[in-house]
């Protein structure tokens, strides 16, 4: 095939069309994919409808959680960002790209906070080499990007998935420090980094695993996956209701907690929820307007707070392991919803909106 399809985005909120752009070509370091799958992210949503904090060029490729079969090498791009050897038709997920001669990149150490940072999906797609999203027949890891492969057990869905709500995950349990049996977690979420998490912190084995979030589906699924507790988010509900029914459950509240909803006033219920000399790590809200916190709970009750953007590459990394790792622990399945194709790339979308599904997943080949 000389040309490839993408679903593009010409208008916030619109439809998607379907373009054929020219196949791409692997630039030096670099390597072109067919993307095999694409699940969405609620960025992606966020995107669509203009709402994201970070700067977005129309037209756009949606989709930046995807896995790709590599279908051409570029000079030197043999071996990936953790030394495992790659051949063509091996599968990857790869990072946004970061500059490497920043403050950040270098001196912090922290590439996910490079202000230079390239992040595929927000360009403008018109421009060659074209594939900058996940919803579209080719992908491009540009030569500055983190990649890894994914491995062989883990299917290219959970891959996708992996490589954006996992590896946020991996990020956030990174950034919280230790987690131990006598800690009393709450995860504010029950979506893709909500299940995640829960996952993973089962792992950790803490004495009170609360997840705040809904619908009941999702808590049913987070009970499966190593909640203790669930407390349904009702939205007509008074929140101080829900607050008190962890306080009940804690005891004397989060020793940890983790907003990963991303909801509008979860952060000021967050804080609400801490107890004293409590850590509260936000990775989940990256728009909407700002929110009020309690500013005084906060200082009185000695909380830390920790703001990031999701993980680097070691972090996908470690998102393919634990993937591998736990399949027969946790069902990846259950999080997944129903496959699309590009021609009903809205559907997928509104299945994500009106939260019908946890992860839709789209195979733009499919036809
Ligand atoms: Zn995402
Ligand atoms: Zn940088």
């Amino acid at each position: 095939m000389t040309t490839g399809r993408a679903a593009v985005l010409h208008s916030f909120g619109g439809d998607f069309s379907i373009e054929e752009f020219a196949r791409p070509t692997a630039e030096p370091g670099g390597l072109v994919v067919e993307i095999d799958t694409a699940t969405i992210c609620g960025s992606d949503v966020h995107a669509w409808k203009g709402h994201l904090s970070l700067g977005v060029q129309l037209p756009m490729i949606l989709g930046h959680e995807m896995t790709g079969r590599i279908t051409e090498i570029g000079a030197g791009a043999d071996v990936d960002s953790v030394g495992q050897p790659l051949r063509v038709g091996d599968r990857v997920v790869w990072a946004h790209m970061s500059c490497g001669r920043c403050h950040e990149c270098t001196v912090e150490q922290t590439p996910v906070l490079c202000a230079q940072r390239f992040i595929g999906y927000l360009h403008d797609c018109s421009v060659p080499p074209h594939f900058t999203g996940g919803f579209a027949e080719y992908g491009i890891v540009r030569p500055g990007a983190g990649r890894v492969r994914v491995p062989d057990g883990v299917e290219s869905p959970w891959a996708s998935a992996g490589s954006c709500a996992l590896r946020t995950v991996v990020k956030a349990l990174d950034l919280a420090g230790p987690i131990d049996r006598d800690d009393t977690v709450v995860v504010q979420g029950a979506g893709p980094l909500g299940l995640f998490a829960t996952a993973l912190l089962s792992l950790h084995d803490p004495r009170r695993l609360v997840v705040v979030g809904g619908p009941q589906e999702r808590l049913d699924l987070a009970e499966e996956w190593g909640a203790t507790h669930t407390v349904l988010v009702d939205p007509s509900a008074d929140p101080a209701e829900r607050v008190e029914q962890v306080m009940s459950i804690t005891g004397r509240g989060a020793s940890v907690a983790f907003e990963l909803a991303g909801a509008p006033g979860v952060v000021g219920e967050g804080v609400q929820l801490m107890a004293r000399h409590g850590r509260y790590v936000l990775l989940g809200t990256l728009g909407g307007q700002p929110q009020p916190v309690d500013v005084a709970t906060v200082v009185t009750r000695g909380v830390t707070m920790i703001g990031s953007m999701s993980g680097a590459i070691g972090d996908y990394h470690r998102a393919m392991t634990a993937l591998d790792r736990y399949q027969d622990r946790f069902a990846w399945d259950r999080m997944l919803g129903n496959t699309y194709d590009l021609s009903t790339l809205a559907d997928a979308m509104d299945a994500m909106v009106s939260m019908r599904e946890i992860k839709p997943v789209v195979r733009p080949a499919a036809r």
